[in-house]
């Protein structure tokens, strides 16, 4: 435990002990760390895990309850017995235990290293916000990765960024905003192009039209603004790359990118609670942050899944002191995945399959992820579509519709819905002039209105 006047160092990785650590040296101390063995990134991950969690023990009243996981802290702190045993024997953190527990998960004071603070705040789907600090050292990380993916990637940094995303007010130009550079922190690390970007919630044509004005070379959309682009027609002459994030991204619209665009499909996982979780090399790996993150995927047991096994994503950033979030169970389910060819050792994550509103009930009880759900898109009235589960035996299909359906297309719509969920779900069709995107822009497809219970395969 640190004492009042203590300076506080990051215990690993060794880019951020240093003191006012710059932007280039994190990066460089990054392209090291991500080339090392599993077991010596958990050993570094575990010195400063026990540095946070003596942190959130001695400054975070959320924390301090003496009914918090005492006993297992205590050995923590005090070296004995095996840390990763002892780490899984603490509770996770559920969404709404942090919307309630709020002011009380904030510690009472921040070294001055990690100064000035900054606040996130993320409207869920409960319309109540979740407030989490941001720090000196986590925004720092968050510009580091930001630039590492850019590496990664291999991007020509004189190129043109587009981005179709959720804007703020002031910024929602029908003919998208105009930038001279990328923006922070890119810019102030090195020359690029310029950036335009154009808000999610204006019409298709609104985007169609900032596309062939600006024809930016890189993308950076939500899937479902993509799919909805496919289907527009023609790509913009100079994309060579669409950048994914947000929703979870399905095989099906990478193969069609790759296949009737010809372009390279870039993903990252990233929450504002947490940061970026996962970043995609050009092999295709999702590669967890471990610089930045543990991230363990749970099985209904809470034990670490397997390669090939799904599970619940529980995250736990390893430098936030104002707000420590320990063992966060973040409501997404994730595949685990295997070594990447690209040599980097950092753990690979095959899918993100959602998050649990987006799980669907079938009329035996049983649960699963609905894929190829744009089948119905056959009938060509189809414009944009969302499935609603309201009954366990029962969905709506709430639809866009370019004109009204013949009683013949209503059945083959049922029809196509019933083969895509693989049940006998009465369905039911909704025609609706518009569908609204969640507060963060985000589009889901098929949203569970039952009440969420824990998920069991099969
Ligand atoms: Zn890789």
């Amino acid at each position: 435990m640190m004492g009042a006047g203590d300076a506080y160092a990051a215990a690993w990785p060794a880019a951020l002990a240093r003191p006012a650590a710059a932007l280039s040296d994190v990066l460089a101390g990054f392209a090291h760390t991500e080339t090392l063995s599993p077991g010596a990134c958990a050993a570094g991950q575990a010195l400063q895990l026990a540095r946070l969690l003596a942190w959130a023990r001695a400054q975070v009243p959320y924390y301090q309850d003496s009914s918090w996981a005492a006993e297992a802290s205590d050995k923590i702190a005090r070296g004995s017995g095996d840390f990763w045993d002892l780490w899984r024997g603490l509770p996770l953190l559920s969404k709404p235990t942090l919307r309630a527990e709020g002011a009380r998960l904030n510690a009472a004071r921040v070294p001055e290293s990690e100064c000035p603070l900054g606040l996130t705040r993320t409207s869920g789907s409960t319309g109540i916000p979740v407030e989490v600090s941001t720090t000196a050292r986590t925004r720092l990380i968050w510009d580091a990765l930001t630039i590492r993916e850019h590496l990664w990637r291999g991007r020509d940094f004189a190129s043109r960024l587009g981005a179709i995303r959720y804007l703020a007010e002031p910024a929602r130009n029908p003919a998208g905003i105009m930038g001279a550079n990328w923006g922070p922190p890119v810019a102030g690390y090195t020359r690029t192009g310029p950036a335009s970007a154009i808000h999610v919630g204006l019409t298709a044509e609104h985007w169609l039209r900032w596309l062939a004005n600006f024809n930016p070379h890189q993308l950076l959309t939500y899937p479902s603004v993509a799919e909805a682009l496919l289907d527009a027609g023609d790509k913009p002459p100079a994309l060579t790359e669409v950048r994914l994030f947000s929703e979870p991204v399905s095989a099906a619209l990478e193969q069609r990118l790759t296949k009737e665009w010809g372009v390279t499909v870039a993903e990252t996982y990233s929450a504002n609670e947490t940061g970026y979780i996962a970043l995609r090399c050009v092999y295709g790996g999702l590669h967890v942050q471990s610089e930045s993150v543990l991230v363990e995927i749970l099985d209904d047991n809470g034990r670490p899944c397997a390669e090939g096994q799904s599970g619940r994503v529980v995250v736990t950033p390893l430098h936030n002191l104002a707000t420590p979030l320990i063992r966060y169970d973040i409501g997404d389910y994730a595949t685990v995945g295997g070594d990447c060819p690209c040599g980097r050792k950092l753990p690979v994550i095959r899918e993100v399959l959602g998050r649990v509103r987006n799980l669907a009930t079938a009329p035996d009880g049983g649960r699963f992820w609905p894929v190829e759900l744009a089948r119905i898109r056959k009938v060509q009235a189809v414009r944009q579509f969302q499935y609603v589960q309201t009954a366990q035996d029962k969905i709506t299909l709430r639809l866009v519709l370019g004109q009204a359906l013949t009683e013949d297309e209503r059945e083959e719509i049922a029809r196509l819905a019933r083969v895509s969920l693989g049940h006998p779900f009465v369905i039911e069709i909704q025609s609706v002039a518009s569908i609204e995107r969640g507060p963060t822009g985000k589009f889901e497809e098929f949203l569970s209105l039952l009440e969420a219970k824990p998920w069991t395969r099969g």
